[in-house]
């Protein structure tokens, strides 16, 4: 069959699919266009700032804008946030203090964040005197039982949720599967913070886990919330005694949130998320489409395309290392920068083993941007997510096709 008509096939099966993708869309840019009038924001609030960025209108109206969206009392957006790492890093640090437990119950934190958790003489809440305990998930949803057993632990302060699925074989936690995590927990009589990596999440839905129990949410803005726009930064929402004490330790517990400036203005902050709902359904319809079409070439894809998908990652199973990085390298190469370059795997901080990565973007690494990497290990998995728009999808994956059918 020819690409262009495996294509159209894939699209008219996937009709119904990417109808709710627009209607979530359509829920969720009405719930962000609500906050924008609600908190008046002007063009002065666009306006660049300078030195300690006292009474900076721009910075504190994005936080409260982030607050009414995701639902949640108090936020910290900035560009000081470095990347989804850090601002993870820093709510943690923010919440937890020595001889606390951390309990994650979805498994394995993302891969950066072992080293934040558990490392050695680096300044790891480890470290810090932070113990970490874990239940994986049992059958992809949440495992009551070990829960349980883990929350008689008193010195338990935080229960982690990872919403996305990081490297790792499995869907992304829908929000109907968090609030009933978090409504078992708080029935099982704990007062601490339900804390969630909100990674690939925003937007996928039409609610944030903010709204269905978490304490505090936390995400990079080069990933859905920036809406492809914002250049750098990450954003933590929550409770207030959790946001005061985590501004507390983003800047120093003496002036939290009250300082830093944005010597470049804060519009692509507002305008990213303000585009941020339609560009995640760009991304949820090109990942289905490229899911649908690779199954029906005979590859395995995970999420099943049975049901909608709760982030924005598609996961593809390859037989051997050399398909794997010739996927990666055909997405590089529909790109529209450094579509030119050959990628190599390299040794990406952050990460235990090589990883190929391609992300030929306008922001770099930005991986709502269309983009797909795979960590060279067995069995060989490629990432795929991203597109800030389909038809750039649908143009890569044609690509993608040629390349697998010779
Ligand atoms: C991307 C990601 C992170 C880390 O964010 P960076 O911006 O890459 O540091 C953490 N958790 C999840 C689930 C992610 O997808």
């Amino acid at each position: 069959m020819k690409t262009d008509e495996l294509i159209a096939r894939c699209e008219g099966e996937l009709a119904d699919k990417f109808r709710l993708a627009d209607e979530i869309a359509f829920i969720n840019q009405s719930k962000v266009l609500d906050a924008f009038r609600k908190n008046k924001i002007a063009l002065r609030h666009f306006a660049p700032t300078t030195g300690y960025g006292y009474g900076d209108e721009g910075r504190d109206a994005l936080c409260a804008l982030f607050a009414d969206v995701f639902g949640a009392e108090a936020a910290l957006v900035s560009a000081n946030i470095l990347s989804g790492t850090h601002a993870l890093t820093v709510a943690l640090f923010g919440v937890l203090k020595a001889g606390d437990t951390l309990l994650s119950i979805s498994g394995d934190p993302y891969d950066t964040l072992q080293e934040v958790i558990s490392g050695k003489g680096n300044g790891s809440l480890a470290d810090y005197g932070i113990r970490f305990k874990k239940c994986g998930l049992k059958d992809g949803a949440f495992d009551k039982e070990a829960i349980a057993q883990g929350l008689k632990d008193e010195s338990v302060r935080v229960v982690f949720i990872q919403r996305s699925r990081g490297y790792e074989w499995r869907d992304a936690l829908s929000e109907e599967k968090i609030a009933d995590a978090a409504a078992f927990v708080r029935g099982l009589g704990f007062t601490g913070c339900i804390f969630v990596d909100n990674c690939y999440g925003e937007f996928v839905e039409s609610t944030e886990p903010t709204q269905n129990g978490a304490d505090v949410a936390v995400g990079s803005l080069i990933k859905n919330a920036g809406g492809g726009i914002a250049p750098t930064g990450g954003y933590i929402v929550g409770k207030r005694q959790y946001i005061d004490r985590i501004a507390g330790r983003l800047t120093a517990p003496s002036v939290g949130a009250e300082v830093g400036s944005y010597a470049f203005g804060y519009q692509y902050f507002f305008e990213g998320l303000f585009l941020a709902p339609h560009v995640v359904a760009q991304a949820v319809k090109g990942g289905l489409l490229i899911g649908a079409c690779l199954e029906k070439l005979g590859f395995t894809t995970s999420p099943s395309l049975a049901a909608q998908p709760y982030d924005i990652t598609r996961a593809i199973r390859f037989g051997t290392k050399e398909e794997l990085i010739g996927f990666i390298q055909a997405v590089q190469e529909a790109s529209p920068v450094d579509s030119y370059v050959t990628l190599e795997p390299w040794d990406m901080p952050g990460y235990q083993e090589q990883v190929i990565m391609a992300a030929g973007t306008f922001v770099q690494g930005a991986s709502i941007e269309l983009s797909a990497d795979a960590p060279i290990k067995e069995p060989y998995i490629a990432y795929f997510q991203g597109g800030l728009t389909y038809e750039h999808c649908k143009y890569a994956l044609g690509r993608i096709l040629q390349k697998l059918i010779k």
